[in-house]
């Protein structure tokens, strides 16, 4: 048993380390457990974060993670948390390799996974031609050809999104594009065509995007693909302690990252639809600050009983 740890992070991705920086200079002693797999590892670089723009995902943790070993009362652990058992102020975090940990605080940073890619040859092309996020990506396939797989209301937001980036821009509705008259009208009034037929396959060469075969036979070349993702949390353990999800699948929170369920917090992609690497790590760290007040809350008045390290 690994015990007397203030706070208890599960997942180790921006908003986990930002959050873990923050405690640790709080002197806090903090255990962050993470998997190691992030939602953006398929893609080579990661944009829009001041002074990091363009860095590989994989570059940008492993800095964050030398940055927390300048502070002894944080420990990183790469494991799994499995289960999570007790109450505010005493919970016990179970691994998949055994140990346990028991945290006075709980703070999922788990993110969102994506469901398994349906559309034959995209898993080829994600994270090299084919993207989710615009802001993310849309500068590097700047006024390019590109496709946008979308349909229904997300779908219709996606076009309007992504004329900011390209004026060649094609619609595969992949099936019906469970549209309504004035919103096909609309895209339609720009010039934009639309393919409904099923898509058959996304053809790529060395996971850059080359040509879309439609189950009809038409081909649509193009150099681009965005798609809207399905998703689901990184993780099932929110849930089974109590935590309130919303319609999109994200964690319940106020605006200080507190779910619910007393002394279980939650940042970054888990309890947000802001998915960005900048804000996932501020949320992290506004997190860390309420989750700091809470505990010295707690402890005001017994100066014994602050955890210092
Ligand atoms: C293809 C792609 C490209 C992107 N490009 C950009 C970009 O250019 N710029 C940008 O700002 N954003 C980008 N994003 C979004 C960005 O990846 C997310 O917003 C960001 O990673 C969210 O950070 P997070 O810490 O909330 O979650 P993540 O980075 O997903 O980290 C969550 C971590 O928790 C771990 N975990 C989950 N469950 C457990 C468990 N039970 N036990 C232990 N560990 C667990 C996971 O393994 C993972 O390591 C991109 C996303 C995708 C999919």
């Amino acid at each position: 048993m690994n015990s007397n740890f203030d706070v208890g992070i599960i997942g180790g991705g921006p908003a986990g380390l930002n959050a873990a920086l923050v405690l640790g200079r709080a002197r806090r002693k903090v255990v962050i457990i993470d998997e190691g797999r992030p939602r953006n590892r398929v893609t080579k670089e990661s944009h829009g974060f001041l002074t990091r723009d363009g860095i590989a995902p994989n570059e940008f943790r492993n800095i964050a993670r030398d940055q927390l070993r300048n502070y002894p009362s944080i420990q990183f652990v790469e494991d799994i948390a499995k289960e999570i058992t007790g109450r505010d102020g005493e919970f016990l975090i179970s691994t998949e390799e055994g140990a346990v940990y028991k945290t006075k605080k709980i703070l999922f940073a788990v993110g969102m996974k994506d469901l398994p890619l349906d559309i034959d040859g995209l898993s080829e092309a994600y994270g090299r031609s084919a993207f989710v996020c615009p802001y993310c990506d849309g500068w590097e396939l700047r006024e390019q050809s590109l496709v946008l797989i979308a349909k229904g209301d997300r779908g219709f937001h996606g076009v309007k999104t992504l004329l900011g980036w390209t004026n060649s821009l094609t619609i595969c509705t992949n099936g019906p594009d469970e549209w309504t008259d004035e919103q096909r009208g609309e895209i339609e009034l720009r010039g934009i065509k639309i393919y409904s037929a099923p898509i058959k396959k996304i053809e790529s060469k060395d996971g850059f995007v080359q040509q879309i075969k439609l189950a009809d036979g038409t081909l649509i070349p193009c150099t681009g693909v965005f798609f809207t993702p399905k998703l689901t949390i990184g993780s099932k353990l929110p849930q089974s302690l109590g935590c309130e999800m919303n319609e999109a699948g994200s964690i319940v929170v106020d605006s200080f990252g507190k779910t619910n369920v007393p002394g279980v917090y939650s940042a970054g992609d888990a309890a947000s639809e802001m998915y960005q690497v900048i804000a996932a790590a501020a949320s992290g760290a506004i997190t860390a600050i309420r989750i700091n007040s809470e505990l010295l809350e707690e402890t005001w008045g017994n100066i014994e009983k602050i955890n210092r390290i």
